[in-house]
């Protein structure tokens, strides 16, 4: 109950008056194509500021990538609660990608090419994308723009593996399991992600690590579509996945696993998925872009906004987005995670999801501090060597990419509060002790017991 308040109270007094409408556009947007007539803000909305004649968008359409989990609510939010439109972005499209590799290739293409300008991204295929380091050499430079959200993700582990004391914090017993268990079953551990050397492969290649179990070494770790990984769980050949949400909760109530640990305890309030668009694209669309941002930012306080939680988890399982059973996504977006194995349950809002704020500063604004150190993982695991040579390439690249000068602009435009005061959240702390100063990224790496350079 704090912890609602605490979230909530302070920083939704700017869409107070966006609250009161809600239940209006609900009933007209639940099911409607995504791309078809975004609901008017004429019903209530209060009149944006940035209307205003020689303000106006240079282009009213734009079209975003989202993948089906809770990261991208802000984009559908924005959509669907009439925020673009509000803001004179009267054509955004918002369209499913099938996995990350579809996203990567459409935003290739552009959407000049039947494929997307922009929208959501694990960490860091923008700069990737950017040096054409994924694209087969295809330069598209991107900004970062903003983040989507924070938290939400977690490690699964399968069924069988129950009782062998694998949660947090790996290290003696567990690990050692984990490392003898080609000797005992003729395989190795296996462990999947959706893309490789992106978030969701950071997150438990950090866990595993963090344990002294060596990810590239102790066992197998590989990028496995994930209805065919929590097959995979089901029937004895996989073992453990790093995912989001709304997959923790099927795993642990459809019994086919338990959740080992979840992302906020690994680093409480990480940085998660981000809004990037092509460069050109936001190069000749200053305005747009900016009108994009409020939309998204005005879309991630009413996100967090506990008492529109379930009028959220309607729109975003509904057939056009997620297609799911919207009891699915209840209790993560009210924090509530059952974990299995014997551990203890969350039920802390501020353990799900968060879009806006966090009790560690911003969750929208898209630190360069953040980028840095994503960048500093894949100088860890050696991941892009040719590329990714040292930390001045890697700074380089963070400058050229995240465009935190124009959330910055949108955001004070807007009068939204909540602004940092400068591109660094600080030193950051993980669950195993280990610090990162974005000031001495060198000494997090050497820090490190498991690495590749
Ligand atoms: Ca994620």
């Amino acid at each position: 109950m704090s912890d609602i308040s605490r979230v909530g109270r302070r920083k939704f007094l700017v869409t107070a008056g966006v609250a009161a409408t809600g239940s209006v556009l609900l009933k007209g947007c639940v099911g409607n194509p995504p791309s078809s007539n975004p609901p008017s803000a004429s019903t209530g909305t209060p009149a944006p500021g940035p209307a205003a004649a020689g303000d106006a968008p240079e282009v009213t359409t734009v079209k975003l990538g989202y993948i089906p989990i809770v990261e991208s609510a802000p984009l559908i939010i924005a959509q669907e609660k009439g925020f673009f439109a509000k803001y004179g972005m009267t054509g955004v499209e918002v369209s499913k990608q099938a996995n990350w590799a579809s996203a990567r290739d459409n935003v290739t293409i552009g959407s000049a090419g039947g494929g997307i300008d922009g929208g959501q991204w694990q960490m860091p295929m923008p700069h990737l994308i950017s040096e054409g380091i994924i694209t087969n050499g295809k330069k598209v430079p991107m900004y970062v723009l903003a983040q989507l959200v924070t938290q939400g993700n977690g490690i699964a582990v399968a069924g069988m593996h129950e009782g062998k004391g694998l949660g947090l914090d790996l290290t003696g017993a567990p690990a050692a399991y984990i490392k003898g268990f080609s000797a005992n079953q003729g395989r190795k551990f296996k462990a999947a992600h959706t893309f490789p050397n992106v978030n969701q492969d950071f997150w438990i290649r950090y866990w595993f690590s963090a344990g002294g179990v060596d990810p590239d070494k102790d066992i197998d770790l590989l990028a496995v579509p994930p209805a065919e990984t929590v097959q995979g769980m089901r029937n004895g050949t996989m073992d453990a996945f790093s995912t989001g949400d709304p997959w923790p909760y099927r795993i642990v109530t459809d019994k086919i696993g338990f959740m080992a640990a979840l992302t906020t305890q690994i680093w409480p309030f990480h940085p998660e998925e981000y809004l990037a668009i092509r460069a050109d694209w936001v190069d000749a669309n200053p305005k747009a872009t900016k009108a994009v941002l409020k939309a998204i930012m005005e879309a991630q306080q009413w996100c967090d906004k506990p008492e529109n939680r379930p009028e959220l988890i309607q729109i975003v399982s509904g057939r056009n987005y997620f297609n799911i059973a919207p009891e699915i996504l209840t209790a993560p977006f009210e924090g509530r995670y059952t974990m299995g194995d014997g551990k203890p349950a969350f039920n802390d809002i501020n353990a799900g999801p968060l879009y806006w704020t966090d009790p560690k500063g911003s969750v929208s604004y898209p630190y360069k501090s953040h980028d840095l150190w994503f960048l500093t993982e894949s100088l860890r695991w050696g991941f892009h060597k040719g590329q990714l040579k040292d930390f001045d390439t890697v700074k380089r690249l963070v400058d050229s990419v995240n465009r935190e000068d124009l959330w910055r602009e949108a955001a004070k435009e807007a009068g939204f509060s909540d602004i940092p005061n400068g591109t660094s959240r600080g030193v950051e702390t993980f669950f195993d002790g280990v610090k990162f100063d974005p000031e001495n990224p060198e000494a997090y790496l050497s820090s490190l017991k498991i690495k590749r350079v």
